[in-house]
């Protein structure tokens, strides 16, 4: 892996390979790589030619100064697994050359898309500090391909909508949610379960399932659902932020369950804030 922690260094990295009109990949991360990080990798390694990473705590999309000291750093780890899953080129840029004294500008998807779920929990600013810094990251290294994680799927439509209104000339993947054998969708933050936490922590991909049972069962009724994932939530003492159910385009909430539906959930477990997702469909087959 060739680590470069500069923008006209990773430029001038990438210059053969454009020259050679060889596809380039990119799989944006904060680091502290998991299975879920790895996924994504080994998408790009098998659709591009050319497979960047980039490693970039962002510090303008963390809304609790504690959760972005808290925020695992470990980049010799970090460097081997991306390696290993077969990343080309680690882009590692100190916060200073991504916001340089007297930066000042911001892109900011605005409306329902980043008001709603997380953008009503955390702030839609959460998901301005988002979009800014995927902007950055896709002028910086303008790959062909960039690869997201469905884990994140408000995050992943709200890139999806910079991309278009933007004109940014890149394809977004979005690529499965991996999760632990007991269901616990991957996480950095999962490490800061202790004890009990991280039994408590399977309250999320539960009441995810239990709407999906409940779907497959033939509930149609959206609030109905949605109490059912909440009294399995509450069954390991979780009390979710949110637990909705909203249409996978545009979020726009769902009433009764006709097509595919995305239940998203959020919760604090112990000192950490979880998200997960699942989607249901309302057909009959
Ligand atoms: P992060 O480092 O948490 O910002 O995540 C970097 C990328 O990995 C984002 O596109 C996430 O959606 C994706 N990601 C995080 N967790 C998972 C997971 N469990 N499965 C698949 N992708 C994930």
């Amino acid at each position: 892996v060739r680590i470069l922690r500069t923008i006209p260094g990773i430029r001038s990295a990438l210059r053969p390979a454009r020259r050679a009109d060889r596809a380039i990949g990119l799989v944006p991360t904060m680091g502290a790589l998991h299975e879920g990080h790895l996924s994504l990798i080994r998408a790009a390694r098998e659709e591009t030619h050319e497979v960047v990473m980039s490693l970039f705590v962002n510090p303008s999309q963390f809304d609790d100064a504690d959760d972005l000291a808290a925020y695992p750093q470990d980049e010799d780890r970090d460097v081997e697994l991306a390696r290993e899953a077969g990343v080309d080129i680690l882009f590692a840029p100190p916060p200073r050359l991504m916001y340089p004294p007297g930066f000042s500008t911001q892109v900011r998807v605005d409306g329902a898309l980043t008001e709603t779920l997380e953008g009503a929990h955390r702030g839609p600013e959460h998901f301005h500090g988002v979009t800014t810094v995927v902007t950055k990251l896709l002028n910086i290294i303008q790959p062909d391909v960039a690869f997201f994680g469905q884990k994140d799927a408000q995050q992943a439509l709200v890139i999806r909508k910079l991309v278009r209104d933007l004109d940014i000339d890149v394809r977004i993947e979005v690529c499965p949610t991996v999760r632990e054998a007991d269901g616990l969708a991957l996480s950095s933050r999962n490490g800061r379960l202790h004890g009990d936490d991280r039994r408590r922590a399977l309250a999320l991909s539960r009441a995810l399932k239990v709407a999906e049972e409940a779907a497959a069962g033939g509930e149609r009724d959206a609030s109905a659902i949605a109490h059912l994932a909440r009294v399995e939530m509450e069954q390991l003492q979780v009390e979710p932020e949110y637990i909705a159910l909203v249409t996978p385009e545009d979020l726009a909430p769902v009433h009764v369950v006709r097509g595919d539906t995305l239940v998203a959930v959020a919760a604090r477990v112990g000192e950490v804030r979880l998200i997960d997702n699942t989607l249901i469909s309302g057909s009959e087959d």
